[in-house]
Order: C-alpha cells, then structure tokens, then sequence
C-alpha cells in the first residue's frame, strides 16, 4: 500500500479526463470523531472546500448518519448517502429510502422498547436508534462492560439475522446486506471514483470498488490501496484536487 497526499494526487491525476466522482465519508474523515456525536460541526472552510469540490467534480458525502443528522451539519447542498445507503438524498433534492427499512423498522423498536435493560446491564453505553440501525457509544464504558455488550449484541444479531458492526467506539446492529459499498458500486455505474473512509464501515466500500482509487484515513488494517493520516491530509488531499481542474459550473 501506499501513503502519502501526493501518491493520491498523482493516481488522481488520471482519471481527470474521466469524470470521476468522489465519495467521502464525514466522521473522522472530514471532521474530527467526536464523543459526542451530535459536536461534529462542520465550518466554514470545510464547507466552503466541498461547495467547490461539488462545482468541479461528481460529490457524494457518504455515511452512516440520518439524512436529517448530516444535513444538519453540511446543509442541503451536497449529494448524500445515509445511514450507509438506506437513504438517499441528492443535490436536487430527490430523497430515495430503500423498502428494507420498512421491513426491518418493527425489530428496532421491539429491541429500543427493552432499551433500560440494557442500559442498567452496560452501565455508560449511550443507545440510539438511528432509523435504520440502533448504535451503542461507548465511550462512557468500562472495559469489562464493553466484551460484555459486545457478547450481547453478536448474540442478537445472530438470533435475529441482523448485521452486527464493530467501529470507532461504536457498536452497530444493522439491517443485513445495506452497506457503504454496496450504494456506492451502484451510484458510480463504473464510473472511475476516489473513495476515502477511515472506519470499518468504509471497508465495505474499499472492497466493493476495488477499481477506485480507495484510501483509508489513519491506523488499522484496509483493504484500501492509499493510506493517509487525519482529516487535516484529507481537506490537504482535497483542496489538491480541487485545484487540478478549473471550474466547470
Ligand atoms: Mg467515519
């Protein structure tokens, strides 16, 4: 694998004749992760350097975030992919929701109606159910109490035939077979992508588009084919790219 901006950069380079589109995930790739999901503001100057990354190329903002989560942070502005391909949203203002969430709604709620159990169980854990998935913060847990949920939520998964992900401090249940790179492989059509993530959901989308150029933002094993080191390269990254080509709009 290889790392560096300028690696990136110059894989970049040749697919500018191509109409690539360029896929980002936003937590702890654009933006700082946050203990507190709800503190993850984007500013100003990220704002303003994806507004002219969206005139120049074909942008998707890519995540595991409610469509109403994201937008509260980036606005309407932005092509999206929520709750990591349940929900669409596009630029235009088209909002596509995948009919597996109304199938998979009833077994949410059935498990946010024993949500006190589980938290009297896994002292710390914050719950949320996020629409097309529950999430589990952890960042207010003990070790011991974490193996613990873990167990747990493996186990519920397994029983109930949800997807169980394991990220940066968060715990998933999921609906099956919905996933990052899945939507993307769709959305993209064999279009030539750049695609940059830094958590195991991404990994989906690495694996999925083995034909991008894929990069993986920090430490821990990729399948990504580029490596770089914080949010702070990828807006580096970025405003790169967004200078190899004029403005088009
Ligand atoms: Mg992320």
């Amino acid at each position: 694998m290889e790392t560096g901006i300028s690696e990136i950069e110059k894989a970049f380079t040749t697919l500018l004749n191509k109409d690539p589109a360029i896929f980002l995930d936003y937590d702890g790739t654009l933006v700082p992760i946050q203990p507190d999901a709800d503190a993850a503001t984007a500013e100003r100057e990220l704002l303003d350097l994806l507004h002219i990354l969206d005139t120049r190329y074909t942008l998707w903002i890519v995540t595991g975030r409610t469509l109403d989560s994201i937008t509260g942070f980036i606005g309407t502005g932005f092509n999206i992919i929520g709750l990591h391909g349940l929900a669409m949203r596009t630029k235009d203002g088209i909002v596509t929701i995948s009919p597996m969430l109304e199938r998979y709604r009833p077994i949410f709620m059935r498990f946010m109606e024993d949500e006190h159990d589980i938290l009297e169980r896994f002292p710390g854990v914050v719950i949320k159910d996020k629409g097309g998935a529950i999430s589990f913060s952890l960042w207010g847990m003990e070790e011991p109490d974490i193996q613990g949920l873990e167990d747990f939520l493996r186990k519920y998964a397994e029983d109930l035939e949800l997807d169980f992900y394991p990220g940066k401090r968060i715990y998933e249940l999921r609906i099956p077979g919905i996933n990052k790179g899945k939507a993307i492989r769709e959305i993209r059509d064999q279009r030539p992508a750049l695609i940059i993530g830094d958590d195991i959901t991404d990994e989906d989308a690495f694996s999925l588009n083995k034909d991008a150029i894929t990069v993986k933002v920090g430490a821990g094993d990729t399948e990504a084919g580029f490596r770089i080191q914080d949010y702070l390269s990828v807006r580096e990254l970025l405003k790169a790219i967004a200078s190899q080509k004029p403005e088009t709009s």
